[in-house]
């Protein structure tokens, strides 16, 4: 019974058996609120039956066939859909099978690009942010600016790291009325550092998440970063892989920000867990750069683009815009801000309650006034999170951060399909468990 080698060896998990809109039931029948959406992946909630139909109608037709020979009509549509929903001239779709792939594709497709526009290039450095996660294989870690990096040390490429856009611990020491945006500014002077010539690609999420618990960056934030991307001939890559295809009210997070990125990855949201799918969507020029290059990206995923997957994030995408998804998000998202804002606050070690739409973050504190954290080693943001799921509502595990010590936070993420209604339920349950930690921790 017990031989799977899960991640965290030691720990004890809920065993699954089914699961209903915006809730998970366990095998002894208890019901739980999946507040996280797994990993912010279920956008659609559980045993949406137009995406059941949409499986079973694929399956039937073909279920796998490789992109080496073969394309299909779903993922043809997909990429047309997409194409319509993504910023500016971000038209074409590469297709892998998840956030990791995502992100390696793309740090690959930075470095090949000035290769098959230039002939060759010394562009090979991608610049990342702390407090950041890009997912687990070699590149991607070598991307992420958190604690996951530390134990793969040395990492196979020694990319640079910038500040975070973390204003409630401005990395800068400035406050709201302070603030000039050196976050941003900071990715100038580290490409001066490196020096351009080096320098392929800087990667962002929008609005975070696994690392830091939805840190919402200035408004200007990404002006200042697309100026500097374009002012040093360095590709914008653009995160959604977490944020992207609704979840924080708008089709991607970018989008709020009035700039357009190069590229886009993207994965969880655009087929909500019914089936793994990845992609980089990429600007026309990228494109065309490969088109009238060498003709080849040397880049390739056996289940990238399968027809299933294809079929699914399809009727995904269609479902998320015939039901005004990513509208639902940004109006029930704001009304759960409010109402966590309003009944966690009051908490003495709650410090921050944050976010965008349905993707929102609480951060915890030893001290509220000077915003000392509790050690990370205490791991009071998982022992929360543990309490939380004794009340019937499953939220992201803790996150600490990329030096260890400061900041403890979780991720909030349920499925758009959240109402009002199962807000205020949600808010209640989550309430009593705040209530049940304050005395645990005295
Ligand atoms: N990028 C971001 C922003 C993510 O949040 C994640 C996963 O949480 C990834 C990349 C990696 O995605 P995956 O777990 O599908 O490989």
């Amino acid at each position: 019974m017990d031989n799977v080698f899960y991640r965290a060896v030691n720990k004890k998990l809920l065993e699954v058996d089914r699961g209903e809109g915006i809730y998970l039931y366990d095998t002894d029948g208890n019901k739980y609120i999946d507040a996280c959406s797994g990993a912010a992946v279920s956008n659609l909630g559980h045993g949406h039956p137009v995406i059941i139909e949409a499986i079973v109608e694929q399956a039937q037709k073909v279920a796998f066939s490789h992109l080496s020979r073969w394309t299909s009509r779903p993922i043809q549509e997909l990429g047309d859909l997409v194409a319509k929903l993504a910023p500016g001239s971000l038209n074409k779709l590469y297709l892998v099978s998840g956030g990791s792939e995502a992100t390696e594709a793309a740090l690959k497709m930075a470095r090949q690009y000035y290769v098959e526009r230039d002939g060759q290039s010394s562009k090979y450095r991608i610049i990342s942010r702390w407090k950041s996660f890009h997912g687990n294989t070699i590149g991607a870690l070598s991307m992420t600016g958190d604690k996951r990096r530390k134990k793969y040390t040395p990492l196979l490429l020694n990319f640079p790291h910038i500040a975070p856009a973390y204003c409630y611990r401005c990395p800068f020491g400035k406050c709201q009325d302070t603030c000039q945006v050196d976050c941003a500014l900071d990715l100038e002077r580290t490409i001066k550092m490196e020096g351009a010539e080096y320098v392929a690609g800087f990667i962002a999420e929008p609005v975070g998440g696994a690392a830091c618990g939805a840190i919402v960056p200035h408004k200007d934030y990404f002006k200042i970063i697309r100026q500097i991307c374009d002012h040093y001939d360095i590709l914008m890559i653009d995160d959604e892989v977490m944020a992207g295809f609704g979840r924080t009210g708008s089709m991607f997070s970018i989008d709020d920000f009035g700039v357009i990125p190069d590229m886009i990855c993207a994965a969880k949201g655009m087929s909500a867990g019914y089936s793994p799918l990845g992609a980089v969507i990429a600007k026309e020029e990228i494109f065309n750069a490969f088109k009238q290059g060498s003709g080849i990206f040397v880049h390739g995923h056996t289940y990238g683009g399968n027809p299933l997957s294809g079929a699914v994030a399809l009727a995904v995408v269609k479902t998320l815009i015939a039901d005004k998804l990513v509208e639902n998000s940004r109006t029930v998202g704001a009304y759960l801000l409010a109402q966590l804002q309003e009944k966690l606050l009051p908490f003495s070690y709650v410090g921050d309650v944050r976010g965008k739409g349905l993707m929102l973050g609480v951060e915890i504190v030893k001290d509220k006034q000077t915003k000392e954290p509790y050690p990370v080693k205490m791991g009071m943001a998982e022992k929360l999170t543990v309490t939380l799921v004794k009340h019937g509502v499953v939220v992201y595990p803790g996150t600490g951060n990329a030096d260890g010590e400061n900041g403890d936070q979780f991720l909030l993420a349920p499925p758009l399909i959240i109402t009002k209604d199962q807000v205020d339920e949600l808010v209640a349950a989550m309430t009593k468990g705040f209530s049940e930690f304050a005395k645990i921790i005295g």
